[in-house]
């Protein structure tokens, strides 16, 4: 490599890769401080300025700067802006800055979080992190876990147990001989249930449309006295949340009834059952401790960014019957290994984000976010309402949803506020009432933010 000048050496590998480091800590430090004054949605200008990455792959290399400085250019101005507080869509939290800040650590350490040998850090941290939300939620002590992408995986991965566990009962062993002839297990889900459920239920074989649906209350809620026969070989499927109106299953009743039969209860609370941090919105999640397994995300409500889902299975030995993996060169020590209760082999550490999320919150950091949130959401409900709109749902946690008159109304009112950039919100089909949908799950939201977004909703209704 030529130098510029002839008495300046050229750069280590190390000193070109620090050089490049602090550049890209430098662009994402200028991205977040610039996230505020920006619309959340990126202009279609922006996003069609991507196709000029859009090129064949060259034929050879190209130094670090330039690739990162062409990722700033075009990649950081067609973001959505999800951390500045005004992203409502979906159920989406932001990033709490000690997970940011462990991220970089853990790309900086490249760990692979298989097994204790490849990363006690990793594996030890990501131990304590499962512990911290075992307890956090309230669940039994000795309940093991899962750290995988998201609520979809974590509900594929309890569900896996629950149906290792069912036909073991029955005297088969679904690992080995597979599904082909083996004992029925019935799976009874609410009218309402997340479409990753039935998702994770096609891909474990036991059918999307297979399922019993229980219909459900005018706020999604499983009807406990439209419960079909529940036995020993039925895996009932119980949502703490859900992803329209953040609505409960009645689960005192329904566990009671499903735990004197036998049957295996499994609990989709992707978001709400972290109510249970919360001294002000625990009886919302009363009954659901009661389950044999749980699937939750900490990169909603928690705040810990992408990608961190959670499985969490009563009985660990059941997780582990349907995840473990055996290969002669997996001679492994006394740890517990990720691998043998997890549904990937090599994984990112992102066990770890979730301890620095979670050590940077404490208890009362997360119930915080909860309450605060929660209360953004009575702050819209009522500002929409006074304003002669309709709040189709009872808002008992972090979402709202509302009608601006017509379907094409609402419709039309969402696609000015995306175009508005002030705030984001989308749209569902809540029972066949077309409405806006608000989900305040961001720690960064303040009442600022939910004062500025609100007069934008009105404008974009009257516009
Ligand atoms: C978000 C959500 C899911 C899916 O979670 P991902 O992390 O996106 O896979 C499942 N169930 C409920 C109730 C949800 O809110």
């Amino acid at each position: 490599m030529a130098a510029s000048h002839p008495s300046a050496p050229a750069p280590t590998v190390t000193e070109a890769r620090t050089a490049l480091l602090k550049h890209a800590a430098r662009d994402a430090m200028d991205y977040l401080e610039g996230v505020d004054a920006r619309p959340v949605a990126p202009t279609p200008k922006d996003v069609a300025a991507l196709s000029a990455l859009r090129t064949p792959l060259p034929p050879g290399p190209t130094s670090a700067e330039a690739v990162l400085h062409l990722l700033h250019q075009y990649g950081s101005p067609a973001t959505v802006a999800k951390n500045n507080g005004r992203f409502f869509g979906f159920v989406n939290g932001g990033c709490l800055p000690a997970a940011l800040a462990a991220s970089w650590m853990v790309s900086a350490w490249d760990q692979n979080a298989a097994f204790y040998v490849q990363s006690p850090t990793a594996i030890t941290l990501e131990e304590i992190a499962l512990e911290w939300v075992r307890d956090l939620l309230g669940l039994p002590v000795g309940t093991g876990g899962a750290v995988v992408t998201g609520a979809t995986m974590a509900n594929l991965t309890a569900l896996a147990a629950a149906r290792h566990a069912l036909l073991a009962r029955a005297g088969w062993d679904a690992e080995a001989d597979g599904l082909f002839g083996a004992p029925p297990i019935t799976v009874v889900v609410g009218e309402e249930a997340h479409a990753s459920v039935l998702k994770a239920l096609g891909l474990l074989g036991l059918g999307r449309k297979r399922v019993v649906r229980v219909p459900v209350d005018g706020q999604g809620r499983m009807r406990a006295d439209a419960m079909p026969h529940l036995d020993a070989m039925t895996i009932l499927c119980l949502q703490a949340g859900n992803v329209n109106t953040g609505a409960f299953d009645p689960a005192p009743a329904l566990t009671l009834a499903a735990r004197a039969a036998g049957a295996w209860i499994h609990v989709d609370g992707a978001f709400g059952l972290w109510a249970t941090v919360s001294p002000d919105y625990k009886r919302l999640t009363q009954g659901f401790d009661q389950a044999d397994s749980w699937a939750t995300d900490a990169h909603k409500w928690p705040n810990i960014g992408y990608d961190c889902g959670i499985a969490l299975v009563r009985d660990p030995a059941h997780l582990r019957a349907a995840m473990s993996i055996e290969a002669s060169y997996l001679a492994l020590g006394e740890h517990r290994e990720p691998s043998d209760y997890n549904p990937e082999l090599s994984r990112r550490a992102r066990g770890v984000e979730l301890w620095a999320g979670l050590r940077s919150l404490g208890r009362s950091g997360m119930a915080q976010i909860v309450e605060r949130t929660s209360s953004h959401a009575r702050q819209f409900a009522a500002g929409l309402r006074a304003a002669g709109y309709k709040v189709l749902n009872d808002v008992v946690i972090n979402q709202v949803l509302v009608s601006f008159g017509s379907p094409e109304k609402t419709l039309r009112t969402i696609a000015r506020l995306q175009a508005d950039g002030t705030c984001w919100c989308g749209s569902t089909v809540w029972q066949g009432q077309t409405a806006m949908r608000i989900s305040v799950s961001s720690w960064a939201t303040t009442k600022e933010d939910v004062d500025l977004s609100l007069a934008a909703m009105l404008r974009a209704a009257e516009g």
